[in-house]
């Protein structure tokens, strides 16, 4: 057929590093391209499942490996597309698409033909020697099929596929209340004056809501999905304060979008599924799978963490005592007044002048002179600017990646601008990713959010804008600097509370003084940032950590507990005595500092993919700040410590069990300490 010629997905580009053929794919290509890889890889599972041979690794799991080529090329350009491109056309698509490549890949995963054979090749592994990553390969495989339920008998798969309905419609019945409650719970004002303190663009945002929902004339301050909201740090009204903040707490808790006896029923679901899957509790299933292997270890963090963050918030909350009373108040501290007394001193303490920050902190000078220049200081590598290849925006900046050698290694695409059909924050991701079986090399890339500066005019940052591009770009040389034969081990696939510890790293870097002193240069005279500056940004950071980590270890643990329940255990009638009594146990309880996300509007554990898994972002953190303390015991950031994190960390993916990873690194398992002398909670 034609049709399939004329499609530039169909087949691999011809262009240097497989780059995608913007200038010749067009919207309607991608249906069509997509539909037919799944197709194909179908059709290559069937001659894998049909095959005479007794399976053998070459056969079963590197076959495996190589199918679906077809689909993967076409579903990355598509998905990279959506997110920083997309139109009605491409939306459209994607909705069509999803619930085919849901079922596609259940179509694989619940094909027990081939769990057959990948279990005869796993049994094999007793007997047969392979090395530690092809061993590892076929381990993986094994435990997907496994995790998903493959070794139940009949009946225990209809119970499980049971759950699992029963459990999707929960997560959508969940995010319908969120959101439902949230509307609901936004206040109206009816008096300008009463909304003090807000700047001029956040009232208009505020009549414009009230005007959306037909009151005309007044004022809405509507809700985001934090317990703590925005507006509660400038507001000088205490009353409408105490509004907001009682109006945010109680979302989902009683009334019409009550999520009390989902979220009970859904610890409850999930305990049996732990249990028809070998697990205690779904704590113990989700961990099993990542790098903290088992919920003790991950309470052992957390709780770890716990006393030093709830001595300094107590501390915090005196202080912010203490000025109440300096102003007369005449009153004491309540949760809806945190955030604007601590507002207070963080401008009297660290007051960071953004606008004296930003013209040392052109966007130019932090890419070349910072994020690219660190990553030749560390690891070698170059990025030259290339202009020959097709772009999908004008915008897009595209650069080699040159190696030690002078050998070019892959392609980085950078997309740095806000559009309208872009999605928000910044990110990293690939449109091809390393691996030798398929003689790949990464095409990598990096999005933000930048507003674009008018011709001629600089783009200067924040500080935070610094961070983010040096965290992205951490994900980034994940990815570039992956070496692996397999697919399924390419750059970021790690495991998820070890995938934020690269990315820390490279965040590290931004204040290293040899790369701060590099680009932070004022970008008319070139003058280096002024001394007093770079302390006011690092102290910066320390600030209000007793909260923030308070806040953010109550609601890791309300995640843990929730989980920790098993499949005999009671379904749970009490909520609120429920979280108390968790919290209570760690010394987390505490009426001024609530979790970040209470259990009825928890999203990420009810509603999302984060069951179980909220502790990560501290595991990660951890992590980092006990390898940056590494490279300072080591002589700092240079290219021999860099060369070996390269080696041990970066170029390793997925090859290897995470904690492995980490040991190869540092030699050592992560010690607590650098994470509370980093946050100042020592
Ligand atoms: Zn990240």
């Amino acid at each position: 057929m034609d049709t399939a010629t004329a499609n530039p997905l169909a087949a691999k580009s011809t262009l240097v590093f497989q780059a995608p053929l913007f200038n010749l794919i067009k919207d309607s290509d991608y249906e069509p391209a997509i539909e037919a890889g799944m197709k194909k890889q179908l059709e290559e599972v069937r001659v894998i499942v049909e095959n005479k041979e007794a399976p053998s690794f070459e056969n079963t799991i590197v076959a495996m490996e190589k199918s679906g080529q077809d689909l993967t090329r076409a579903a990355k350009i598509f998905f990279g597309l959506t997110g920083s491109a997309t139109n009605d056309t491409l939306q459209a698509v994607k909705a069509r698409l999803a619930p085919k490549l849901t079922a596609h890949g259940d179509a694989i995963t619940m094909n027990d033909a081939l769990f057959q054979r990948v279990k005869a090749v796993h049994d094999g592994l007793a007997t047969d020697s392979m090395d530690p990553v092809r061993t590892r390969l076929v381990e993986r495989y094994f435990t997907r099929f496994k995790r998903a339920g493959a070794l139940l008998d009949a009946k225990g798969k209809e119970e499980l596929m049971k759950l699992n309905e029963e459990e999707a419609n929960l997560n959508t019945r969940f995010q319908d209340n969120i959101l439902k409650a949230r509307s609901a719970a936004a206040v109206l004002v009816d008096k300008k004056e009463d909304l003090d303190g807000l700047d001029e663009e956040a009232i208009a945002a505020a009549a414009e809501s009230a005007r959306s929902k037909g009151h005309e004339g007044k004022w809405l301050i509507e809700i985001v999905n934090t317990t703590t909201q925005p507006v509660l740090s400038s507001l000088k009204n205490r009353a409408l304060r105490e509004r907001i903040f009682k109006a945010s707490i109680a979302r989902n808790s009683g009334g019409e979008a009550d999520n009390s006896a989902i979220v009970t029923r859904l610890a409850q679901l999930r305990a049996r599924k732990a249990q028809l899957l070998g697990f205690p509790n779904w704590a113990a299933y989700v961990m099993d799978d990542q790098m903290a292997r088992t919920p003790e270890s991950a309470l052992k963090l957390l709780a770890g963490l716990a006393p030093a963050a709830a001595r300094n918030a107590k501390a915090e909350a005196d202080k912010l005592q203490a000025l109440i009373d300096k102003q007369k108040g005449g009153f004491q501290l309540e949760p809806w007044d945190w955030d604007f007394y601590s507002e207070q001193v963080r401008k009297t303490e660290h007051d960071l002048d953004e606008a004296a920050i930003r013209p040392y902190l052109e966007f130019d000078s932090v890419l070349v002179n910072g994020v690219f220049f660190a990553a030749e200081k560390l690891y070698g590598v170059t990025f030259k600017e290339r202009h020959d290849l097709p772009v999908y925006h004008p915008d897009v900046r595209v650069f080699d990646i040159i190696d030690t050698g002078g050998k070019a290694i892959g392609l980085f695409y950078g997309d740095y601008y806000a559009r309208d059909n872009k999605q928000g924050g910044a990110w990293m991701d690939s449109f091809l990713d390393q691996c030798g079986l398929l003689g790949q090399q990464p095409v990598i890339t990096q999005n933000c959010n930048y507003v674009k500066p008018a011709e001629g005019k600089p783009l200067l940052l924040s500080f935070d804008d610094v961070t983010t591009l040096f965290h992205e770009f951490g994900h980034a040389l994940h990815g570039m600097l992956s070496r692996q034969e397999y697919p399924l081990f390419a750059g970021t696939a790690t495991a998820t509370d070890f995938v934020e510890f690269p990315s820390q790293i490279n965040e590290a870097l931004a204040t290293d003084p040899a790369v701060l002193a590099h680009y932070a240069r004022h970008y008319k005279t070139r003058e280096p940032m002024p001394a007093v500056l770079l302390e006011k940004m690092k102290g910066a950071r320390k600030f209000n950590q007793g909260y923030l980590t308070s806040e953010y270890l109550a609601a890791a643990l309300l995640d843990i507990e929730w989980h920790s329940l098993g499949a005999d255990a009671p379904l749970v009638t009490d909520v609120a005595a429920f979280e108390r009594a968790a919290l209570e146990k760690y010394g987390l309880f505490n009426a001024h500092v609530p979790p970040r996300y209470k259990t009825n509007y928890f999203s990420h554990i009810w509603g999302g993919g984060y069951a179980a898994n909220y502790y990560a972002y501290m595991w990660s953190e951890v992590l980092d700040a006990d390898g940056v303390a590494w490279f300072h015991e080591h002589g700092g950031f240079n290219r021999p410590n860099g060369m070996h994190f390269r080696s041990a960390v970066l170029s390793q993916g997925g090859s290897k069990d995470a904690g492995q990873l980490y040991r190869d690194f540092t030699g050592r398992d992560a010690r607590l300490e650098p994470l509370l002398e980093r946050r100042g909670l020592n």
